[in-house]
């Protein structure tokens, strides 16, 4: 039996570097995409180092993605480059679309040009959902995004089912909810929570200052995520899927887990600003009902909600304890 290849676009990411790390201890051959050079990813790469061939290449640069499919020959193609920070995508909605919509197409492209037999996965997002039709939401709801990050992972969400229609390439999208590691950067709120606690705990920070403690999200393990990509790709048939924990919890929960983690009562060490609530268009009760991943790809997600913010907690104290600290 010939050895699997996967070829990761986003390796550097969250989700690309668990899914490298997955997919070798599965005995696959893994070539990871960056569009910097590697030192930029240092930390979220380490637990692979030398076990991945990183190419460097911008996922508008057509011409490049095909040789890079041309010289390592991959079986699988993970999508999981594009910004993802969804209020950024407010700033900068041109270079989201470019990268999130077109830079799919480019890849879809360039899979069509090399081997269409390349089977493919794309980082879809709940946030295709927007505000919602129905909650929860299932592969059958109508996508109506109202971010530019949503709008423009709709786009890449249907070209993705376009090419399976037209040209029979096995491609399957992953609408996933919001999926959490010590890997995620400090932006993004369940991060800096755990960072703060850890922080306020050992007496480094005062305070944390948070937006609406009563928004809710579903919120899961990147780990757990990362196995489903990997399962749609294994199916005899191509398809979409939602993977989402199927509860949604407030911020105010999230913020008591995590101070919990360090014997802390948050409400002490907690204040709102409403300078930083959300507006309506990014405010919507996204929660994921992933019958369909767990019946079909018998995926279940392992790390509870406390079980994850307690593993992010101690990996930032972990951090902030290391010689040389940093967030
Ligand atoms: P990360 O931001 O951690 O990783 C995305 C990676 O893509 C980064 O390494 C980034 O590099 C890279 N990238 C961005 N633009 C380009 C480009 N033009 N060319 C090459 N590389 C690029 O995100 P996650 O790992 O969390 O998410 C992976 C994917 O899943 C993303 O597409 C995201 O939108 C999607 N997703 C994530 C969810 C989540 O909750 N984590 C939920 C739903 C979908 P750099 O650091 O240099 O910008």
């Amino acid at each position: 039996m010939t050895t699997p290849r996967a070829f990761i676009t986003g390796v550097g990411g969250q989700d690309g570097s668990l899914l490298a790390a997955l997919l070798l201890d599965k005995g696959y051959e893994v070539v990871g995409v960056l569009r910097r050079e590697p030192s930029a990813y240092a930390e979220a790469l380490a637990p692979v180092e030398g076990r991945v061939t990183l190419l460097e290449a911008d996922l508008l640069d057509h011409a490049a993605l095909v040789a890079s499919l041309r010289e390592t020959r991959p079986t699988e193609v993970y999508n999981l480059a594009a910004p993802s920070f969804v209020p950024r995508s407010w700033d900068e909605p041109i270079v989201t679309a470019e990268f999130a919509a077109v830079g799919a197409t480019s890849m879809l492209e360039a899979i069509r040009e090399v081997d269409p037999g390349i089977r493919f996965y794309q980082a879809s997002s709940s946030e295709i959902f927007g505000e919602p039709r129905e909650t929860p939401q299932t592969e059958q709801t109508a996508p109506s995004p109202v971010t530019p990050y949503g709008v423009a992972k709709a786009y890449a969400h249907f070209i993705a089912g376009s090419y399976r229609r037209k040209y029979g390439m096995f491609t399957c999208c992953g609408i996933l909810y919001n999926h959490e590691s010590p890997l995620r950067p400090v932006d993004f709120l369940p991060r800096k929570v755990s960072h703060a606690a850890a922080a306020i705990s050992l007496g480094l920070e005062d305070e944390l200052v948070l937006g609406d403690l009563s928004a809710r999200r579903d919120w899961g393990y990147a780990g757990d995520y990362v196995r489903a990509m990997w399962l749609m790709l294994q199916c005899d048939q191509p398809g979409d899927y939602v993977v989402a924990t199927g509860v949604s919890h407030s911020v105010e929960e999230l913020v008591a887990c995590a101070f919990d983690a360090v014997s802390l009562d948050w409400r002490e060490h907690v204040r709102t600003d409403s300078a930083l609530f959300r507006g309506a268009s990014e405010l919507h009760d996204l929660v994921g009902d992933a019958s369909k991943a767990r019946r079909v790809l018998g995926w279940e997600p392992e790390v509870g909600f406390r079980e994850l913010l307690t593993l992010m907690v101690e990996a930032d104290l972990a951090r902030l304890q290391a010689p040389a600290a940093s967030s």
